[in-house]
């Protein structure tokens, strides 16, 4: 029944699945058990802190009474330290006119949906991928999810995007991915960016071109041999039709600080910008200074990557490590190695198992319950991003976790895996 009080964009919208799972979690841990969270993307204080310059400068600009309303595009020095920062560390070349500071990233992803797409045009997207189902939902947009697989790091190729790219008015690609870990190769980003510049090319002059959405908010977080790849560097032609989204939510461990940054062609970042300012989706003054004081450093950077990177990628191999013995083990497990951001991507095909209590597992959320009261493992199905197949892939998450939780999480696991009966009695 639709709900006559609301809009029915409001109604028909869906909530985060992750939050209602870290419910479930909470009341596990409030009954005293032994939980491995592993469902939020975010960073548990006590594991992982922002750099100390960070805070140290956000303390004294607040101090400094830095405390009223920012330019709506950012302060000066922030947008200058980006336009830096990129040529520095990424070897683009961008006009301040092409920089927007947002409050975290997600203004960004809202503001580039909301400048780019009218009602009823069409967005592809991969699936598993964070959130665009909604964001398409939020804009009216007739959203095409593209069903990514793991032989393919669950990352989109050109091949899947051609035959539904034509027409379409943005693509929405992210790499490092939110929920898999796994990021781009160089030539499969190419051969994509080449589809998006040859379908723009066809276009007529009196049809609005094809964009591309680049959500790079995990860049700086790649390890074990992965380079960050992205398009305006390896096709330059794109710049026209290219917008990315940073920030320095998970980059620096600084989710609740909410500083985000839109980087894209000038005449569509001006747009953005009137959006964000009537919406006042800006970060806060105080982190603005403190973060053009932070990209400004490339010393900071490298220092505080130097750990940061080595204690996201020591928690993600242990787990890889642990959960691969237990595929080797003859357990229905499969993991993928990871790449980049704070993500693994576990398979537990498991449907048909029967649990000790004599329940039959059906689906990944029967999966994902079991291992939670079982195990005392929590983790977040894919469906949360996107997906309809059951497919019994899961994303963990290791921003919240210590190194010393995973051995004693893993045995638990294991127990909690031969404790079931496998799928043959079930049907039985
Ligand atoms: N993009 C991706 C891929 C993300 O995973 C997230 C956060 N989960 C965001 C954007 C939004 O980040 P922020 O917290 O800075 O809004």
């Amino acid at each position: 029944m639709p709900d006559p009080r609301v809009s029915a964009m409001a109604d028909g919208l869906i909530g985060s699945e992750i939050l209602r799972i870290a419910g479930d979690v909470r009341a596990m841990v409030a009954q005293g058990a032994a939980v491995c969270n592993l469902t939020v993307g975010d960073f548990a204080p006590s594991e992982f802190r922002p750099p100390e310059l960070l805070v140290e400068e956000t303390v004294r600009a607040l101090r400094a009474g830095e405390t009223n309303y920012p330019p709506s595009d950012g302060v000066l020095p922030l947008r200058q330290a980006v336009v830096a920062f990129y040529e520095r560390a990424l070897g683009l070349s961008y006009p301040l006119e092409s920089i927007l500071i947002t409050g975290g990233s997600r203004p960004g992803l809202y503001a580039t949906y909301r400048a780019l797409v009218d009602p009823g045009e069409t967005v592809v997207y991969p699936v598993p991928s964070w959130n665009n189902n909604h964001y398409a939902h939020l804009v009216g947009a007739r959203g095409v999810p593209v069903v990514c697989h793991a032989d393919d790091a669950f990352l989109p190729t050109r091949a899947q995007l051609e035959p539904v790219i034509r027409g379409a008015r943005m693509l929405v690609l992210n790499s490092p991915l939110n929920p898999s870990g796994t990021a781009f190769s160089e030539d499969a980003l190419a051969a994509i960016c080449d589809l998006v510049l040859e379908e723009n090319a066809r276009r007529g002059p009196g049809e609005r071109p094809l964009f591309l959405l680049y959500d790079q908010v995990y860049w700086m977080l790649t390890f074990a041999g992965t380079r960050h790849v992205h398009p305006v560097s390896l096709r330059p032609a794109l710049a026209d039709y290219t917008v990315y989204i940073d920030g320095i939510s998970k980059s620096f461990a600084a989710t609740g600080m909410r500083v985000g940054w839109i980087v894209g062609p000038a005449d569509v970042v001006r747009r953005m910008g009137s959006i964000l300012g009537h919406m006042g989706a800006w970060a806060p003054r105080p982190e603005q200074i403190a973060v053009a004081k932070l990209l400004g450093d490339a010393e900071a950077i490298e220092a505080y990557h130097g750990t940061m990177l080595g204690e996201v990628y020591a928690r993600l191999e242990a787990l890889h490590a642990g959960l691969t013995a237990l595929g080797e083990r003859g357990y229905a497990v499969e993991v993928v190695r990871p790449m980049g951001a704070i993500y693994l991507s576990v398979r537990f095909l498991l449907h048909g198992a029967v649990a000790p209590s004599g329940a039959a597992l059906r689906t990944n959320d029967d999966i994902r319950q079991y291992l939670l009261a079982a195990a005392g493992v929590a983790v977040v199905p894919f469906q949360a991003f996107g997906l309809a197949e059951e497919t019994g892939w899961f994303r963990l998450s290791v921003g919240a976790i210590s190194k010393e939780e995973i051995p004693a999480t893993l045995e638990r696991l294991e127990r909690a895996l031969s404790a079931l009966a496998p799928a043959t009695s079930a049907a039985a």
